[in-house]
């Protein structure tokens, strides 16, 4: 048999109390009466019944107040409150205090039973509520538990990784730096939590980085120490946190460059030299004595190759003079009118592919502060690719314009477009794209030599393209202040 309801009645003597022994057990209550305050205490500790009836005047004491007082220790519990008769607020204060019913003579058994059965229907209710919600608070509780136990991990697998790696919140204050960024910026055991990443670590080209910040997650950018390290960092935003910071070592890559570049820089600079011989005695057979058609033919492809090969190598020592950073000369330079002279040296070709050319010149614009020989070669190479790549009757465009502080020169083609996976390797040495039509020549390094140049000058370069429409390559400058 299920478990009785226990129902405690707190009732002084009436006909009431007797009408309610009878009627709660036979509707299958079980029944405990007190007749005084303090047996009421002591049986509220044995066991806490289902539900209390009590009456306005116990004894001689005020039941509301008694109930007020059981409420505070068992909220859940249902008590009724009982009167003799009804008088005007009585069941206000009841509800008021929070009891869950009141009765008052004259009396019905039905009565009685309906309203304690009421109240108790009431009171599990609220009990399957409650649990619910304890459930639903602890798993949540658990999740919480077991979710920074997970992050626990993963940040003692942070701190342990080769690679520097710095976490910040959104104002750049340190929230964790890694061993590795310790030893890198060698900051011993300080205690950097919450303070400005900026003041704790002072390398400008990190200070560059955080300021770049907000332009989007950056994937290169190096971080150069006086003693010849070099690191390349990223910064990546994360959502909710702030950002981090990631740094690895790249100072072997470099030295490997370095070798390289010293390698191709002497193998260039030796080859000039019987490479200029070889065009000047071709040159030279000619004035010799007649030749016949073939060998007038072969000497002109002798010629044609090795003039080809001299570029190749003219611009491999160029390069490597601008990566090495001989190109400190600087002087008020207008793009506008070294643009002319390119445009000039370009107009046969034009012509010759039937290119629509126009050119695009703001008013007013600022002077650059540049080496103005650099400044033609950009600007030879980009508008030359735009030419070179575009087919016949295509259609090039090159529009200088001022933004704030800086010259944005763009030259647009209706040439082949490059591949969007291969637009952020155009800038690489020797890389030619797969878009390259047949026959036409080059050597990969024109928009190396266009990148290192625009470096040079403080300024950005990238492309815009789209395949089968057209590229547009784009030049930020910094203006002379
Ligand atoms: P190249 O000597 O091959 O022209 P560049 O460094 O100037 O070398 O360019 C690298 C590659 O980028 C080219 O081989 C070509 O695939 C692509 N490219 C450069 N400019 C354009 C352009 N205007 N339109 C389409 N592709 C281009």
């Amino acid at each position: 048999m299920a478990k009785q309801d226990l129902i405690v009645l707190a009732l002084n003597p009436s006909p009431t109390l007797d009408l309610m022994e009878h009627a709660l057990p036979a509707a299958g209550f079980g029944l405990g009466i007190v007749h005084n305050r303090s047996e009421l205490d002591r049986a509220m500790q044995e066991s806490i019944p289902a539900l209390l009836i009590i009456g306005d005047k116990f004894v001689d004491q005020d039941g509301l107040s008694i109930s007020a007082g059981i409420l505070e220790r068992f909220p859940t519990l249902p008590i009724i409150l009982y009167a003799d008769k009804d008088t005007t607020g009585f069941a206000k204060s009841a509800l008021k205090m929070g009891l869950s019913g009141y009765l008052y003579a004259p009396l019905k058994m039905e009565d009685i039973v309906g309203e304690v059965q009421r109240s108790l229907a009431r009171a599990r209710q609220l009990g399957d509520w409650l649990r619910r919600e304890v459930k639903r608070t602890t798993a949540s509780l658990a999740e919480k538990a077991e979710f920074s136990e997970s992050e626990r991990h993963k940040l003692e697998a942070i701190a342990n990784i080769q690679d520097g790696v710095v976490v910040m919140d959104r104002n750049k204050n340190v929230i964790l730096v890694n061993r590795a960024v310790r030893t890198i910026f060698n900051l011993g055991n300080k205690e950097l939590a919450g303070k400005p990443l900026a003041d704790v670590i002072s390398n400008a080209d990190l200070k560059a980085l955080l300021d770049r910040a907000s332009d989007g997650p950056l994937k290169y950018h190096e971080i150069n120490f006086d003693d010849g390290r070099v690191f390349n960092a990223q910064y990546t935003p994360i959502p909710k946190i702030g950002g981090a910071v990631t740094m690895q070592d790249i100072s072997y890559l470099k030295e490997l460059d370095r070798l390289k570049s010293d390698f191709i820089h002497t193998v260039s600079h030796d080859l000039r030299s019987p490479l200029t011989s070889i065009l000047g005695y071709t040159e030279l057979v000619e004035r010799t004595g007649p030749l016949n058609a073939n060998q007038q033919e072969f000497l002109h492809r002798l010629q044609g190759s090795v003039q080809h090969i001299t570029t190749l190598i003219n611009d491999l020592l160029d390069l490597g003079r601008l990566e090495a950073g001989f190109d400190t000369r600087r002087e008020l330079v207008q793009l506008e009118n070294v643009l002319k002279y390119s445009l000039d040296m370009f107009e046969t070709q034009v012509k010759k592919k039937n290119i629509k050319l126009t050119v695009d010149v703001a008013e007013g614009l600022k002077g650059v502060r540049a080496n103005p020989i650099r400044i033609r070669q950009m600007l030879d190479n980009l508008v030359g690719n735009a030419i070179k790549y575009t087919q016949p009757e295509g259609a090039v465009r090159v529009s200088m314009s001022m933004q704030g502080d800086q010259i944005i020169l763009k030259v647009d083609d209706t040439g082949p477009g490059i591949p969007p996976d291969e637009q952020g390797r155009v800038f690489e040495k020797f890389y030619r794209a797969t878009n390259t039509v047949d026959g036409v020549q080059g050597s990969g390094l024109g928009l190396a030599i266009v990148k290192s140049i625009v470096d040079s000058h403080q300024g950005r370069v990238w492309v815009e393209s789209t395949m089968g429409k057209g590229s547009s390559f784009i030049v930020l400058l910094p203006v002379q202040e």
